[in-house]
């Protein structure tokens, strides 16, 4: 069975064609800046040459149907018709307390993605258009969708309740739901297989650490606590996002600077975090580079950066009593072993040792970082959110075909 797994953004969609007979990626490719008369598309088949292209792309309809025909493009194609795709896999990044798996798209769960719309405004209303998308372009073709706040399902009442008037709740649905569920859910379930323990007795701690950047404390496969919360604002500090601040400084700072909620949300996201502290950039290789140069505020920014994943990860220790294994994972979890160092350097009094040898290697597979002996495993394991949203997608429907 082909199934083409797409995560479609407001101004972007990102695609890959899956044979789900070997899970081999046939293709791969995106398109940026949807809605702009200078629109780029990516196509990145497995065994042909690429194909780029800018042209005006003004809906995630015409990206979609740009995607199909290179598909099936006599040079750079990978199947002679689109009827090969017999399903179609969607990443949705919200899906409240209504969803705790991945579930086929009915008109009812159309709606169900909808009534979300409030809880991630950026994110469900883009997935709508890729889905939309997909049901014009490949009309009869099965789509599943599968939601990044699904693994996080499993969290106690009372790791996901704030601590705010209950009415919050009952009429706004203010609780933690937990973001990178499918990404926490891929590592911590390839390093359970690293442990020689059935998965029930495992304690594992993720830490998916990206432009975003979450940690989870994963107890017996499933997710018991997680540091993003009712948003994916919540918990470490990450790129342009603040994480975790006294919540009394946005009233007090929309007072002071007098600006409305909407400017301050903005700048929680996207002017806060790693790229406020060191002056301007977000991206990890920089800031290194920049603290390696001498400059304070790459050194502050890498220094608050760390100590929080540290002191997250410690929290989870807490909360499982006790942990087997550490896993780092995503853009800069996989690629920052000076990162990597420092945190585990300073967890020596849990039974890590670190191997600082094995940590710089890079191989693109999930390895081992850690001394034999190490109490705590560490692992560095490359993440796969579209495998997953494939294979999810793959057994739905099988299942809604027998
Ligand atoms: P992601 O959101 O998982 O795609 O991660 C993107 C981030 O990974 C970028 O913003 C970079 O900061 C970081 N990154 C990518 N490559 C490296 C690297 N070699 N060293 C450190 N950070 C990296």
């Amino acid at each position: 069975m082909k199934i083409l797994v797409v995560n479609a953004g407001s101004s972007s969609l990102k695609y890959q064609l899956y044979d789900m007979n070997d899970e081999s990626v046939l293709a791969k490719g995106r398109v940026e800046r949807i809605g702009m008369d200078t629109a780029i598309l990516v196509h990145e088949p497995t065994d042909k040459p690429e194909l780029k292209e800018v042209s005006e792309i003004l809906d995630h309809n015409v990206a979609i149907k740009k995607v199909v025909d290179c598909l099936v493009h006599p040079e750079h194609g990978v199947i002679s018709s689109i009827s090969e795709v017999e399903a179609v896999g969607h990443r949705v990044v919200q899906g409240g307390d209504l969803y705790s798996e991945s579930v086929l798209v009915t008109p009812e769960v159309k709606a169900g993605i909808t009534s979300l719309f409030d809880l991630a405004p950026l994110h469900n209303p883009a997935h709508m258009m890729g889905i939309s998308a997909c049901e014009i372009n490949m009309p009869g073709v099965p789509q599943v969708v599968v939601f990044d706040t699904a693994f996080h399902a499993t969290m106690p009442e009372k790791v996901f309740m704030y601590p705010l008037p209950l009415r919050l709740y009952k009429k706004h649905k203010v609780r933690r739901y937990g973001f990178h569920g499918t990404s926490h859910f891929y590592v911590s379930h390839v390093a359970a297989q690293f442990l020689d323990k059935p998965l029930e007795d495992t304690k594992i701690i993720t830490a998916h650490i990206g432009n975003g950047g979450s940690v989870t404390a994963v107890m017996g496969g499933k997710s018991f606590d997680t540091s993003m919360g009712m948003t994916p604002l919540e918990g470490l500090m990450m790129g342009t996002r603040s994480g975790d601040i006294d919540p009394a400084i946005i009233p007090f700072v929309m007072g002071k600077e007098g600006i409305g909620p909407m400017e301050a949300n903005f700048m929680l996201n996207k002017h806060s975090g790693l790229q406020a502290i060191s002056g301007g950039s977000s991206d990890m290789r920089e800031i290194v580079e920049g603290m390696e140069k001498g400059d304070k505020g790459c050194k502050l920014a890498y220094e608050m950066y760390e100590y929080r994943i540290r002191k997250q990860i410690g929290a989870y220790v807490a909360a499982m009593n006790g942990v087997d294994a550490i896993v780092f994972t995503a853009g800069v979890g996989e690629n920052s072993a000076v990162l990597r160092l420092s945190i585990l350097e300073q967890l020596s009094w849990m039974g890590v040792d670190v191997d600082p040898e094995l940590n710089k290697i890079r191989s693109g597979e999930p390895r081992l970082i850690t001394k034999e002996g190490s109490r705590v495993k560490v692992l560095v394991i490359p993440t796969n959110e579209e495998l997953v949203i494939a294979r999810d997608t793959h057994e739905i429907v099988k299942k809604s075909h027998k």
